[in-house]
């Protein structure tokens, strides 16, 4: 229904994914494989993806990747969400690739790159408990020490740092300053470097989700990633990046919200017929499907400008909010369509909801998106 403007390519990569997901992570086996919902990242699946090639999506070929498009990228975050297959690892991965490519150094280039396509997982650290959505309220501070610095601080929220390789940490170098950007610095490090250590965190649906403490971790130029005093800038990029790579996951999210909700509708009888015949129920299912459609249809355009290298941080916001809260509004008419069993356990859409509300809250929540397209129409 939604693939009318894609590629013969692309159509062939979602529905090669989509397979991928029905044939190694069936409904019904995905209990065993995630030790109960234990961790949301099965490794040996993951390097089954490595295995077709879609771990390189982001990679140049000359570092072992497939050196494939954006948009391609997005379809794939797509259809990984849409096939609920517990890789957890690939969203923070497919975001911070990019990052790699764009800020890194040679050698970490060589080291990262081949490292991702193989199956290592990436995370990044730039919440703490008193830094949300002010991040250069930051307090993790790197001392220098020799050639080199000290970090010590704690972050919240780290997703995935459980099961990742590495960690993409920000902290403040230099003295104190009244510019609140100043000293900002990324550090890219191995996640068992002494000193980092994690406790999950319980949440109501990310399972991978951590608080993290550096404790004079030792980190040496070679660790910088970036520029020393860069990272407000550089993290205006990434976050680009991830607003359209979250954009992809809600999106996946809620065409799999719809689809079960017209699978449902269709064969629950009540009054002597289906529900999905009762206009009252065909209605909140257009309206769910029109969602789904232009979230598909905002990220595809925007993923395209980014291949195009013309889309604009403003973009990245709207495709940001417009999807995640789609998905939060299509997965909870989803739950109203199902009546009492929507709000079982044994049906996923309590769990399609609960991983939707978090969408409009992680890359940013949705009010500082608002206030970010706002500032950029000039308010
Ligand atoms: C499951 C999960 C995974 C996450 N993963 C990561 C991760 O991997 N790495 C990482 O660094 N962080 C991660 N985060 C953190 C996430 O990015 C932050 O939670 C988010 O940016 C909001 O910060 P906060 O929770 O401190 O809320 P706060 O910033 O304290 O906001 C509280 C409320 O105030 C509103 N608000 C704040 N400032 C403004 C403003 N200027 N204008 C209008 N409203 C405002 C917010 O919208 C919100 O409603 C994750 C969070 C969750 C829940």
């Amino acid at each position: 229904m939604y693939d009318a403007d894609l590629s013969d390519e692309q159509i062939m990569l979602k529905t090669t994914v989509r397979d991928f997901c029905r044939r190694e992570a069936p409904r019904d086996k995905i209990a065993a494989m995630t030790n109960n919902g234990e961790t949301a990242h099965v490794d040996a699946l993951y390097r089954k993806m490595a295995d077709q090639g879609w771990l390189g999506i982001g990679v140049p070929e000359s570092f072992g990747g497939e050196g494939g498009t954006f948009v391609e990228e997005l379809l794939v975050v797509e259809e990984l969400s849409y096939g609920r297959a517990p890789v957890g690892g690939h969203l923070t991965t497919s975001i911070l690739v990019h990052a790699v490519a764009e800020f890194a150094s040679d050698q970490q280039r060589e080291t990262l790159f081949p490292a991702v396509v193989a199956g290592d997982v990436m995370s990044i650290a730039i919440t703490e408990p008193d830094a949300g959505s002010d991040v250069s309220a930051l307090r993790t501070r790197a001392t220098e020490r020799g050639v080199g610095w000290v970090l010590n601080g704690q972050k919240m929220f780290c997703t995935n740092i459980n099961i990742a390789q590495w960690v993409i940490v920000v902290a403040k170098v230099g003295g104190q300053s009244d510019d609140r950007h100043a000293g900002m610095t990324l550090f890219l490090v191995p996640t068992d470097r002494p000193g980092i250590t994690h406790n999950r965190v319980p949440t109501l649906g990310h399972v991978d989700t951590n608080a993290v403490f550096f404790d004079n971790v030792e980190v040496g130029p070679e660790d910088v990633f970036g520029k020393v005093g860069g990272a407000f800038s550089h993290l205006i990029s990434l976050l680009n990046t991830e607003r359209l790579i979250l954009g992809a996951y809600s999106v996946g999210l809620a065409r799999r919200a719809l689809d079960d909700t017209i699978a449902y509708v269709n064969q629950r009888e009540q009054f002597g017929k289906p529900v999905g015949k009762f206009q009252a129920v065909q209605h909140t299912i257009a309206e769910m499907a029109m969602k789904v459609y232009a979230g598909e249809s905002l990220m595809l355009r925007v993923g395209r400008k980014v291949d195009a290298g013309v889309a604009t941080g403003q973009e990245a916001s709207i495709v940001k909010l417009y999807t995640s809260e789609a998905a939060k509004e299509v997965t909870l008419d989803g739950m109203q369509m199902m009546g009492g069993y929507g709000y079982m356990m044994e049906f996923d859409m309590q769990h399609y909801l609960r991983d939707a509300v978090v969408g409009t809250v992680f890359g940013g929540t949705s009010q500082i998106q608002k206030n970010l397209i706002a500032h950029q129409v000039g308010l």
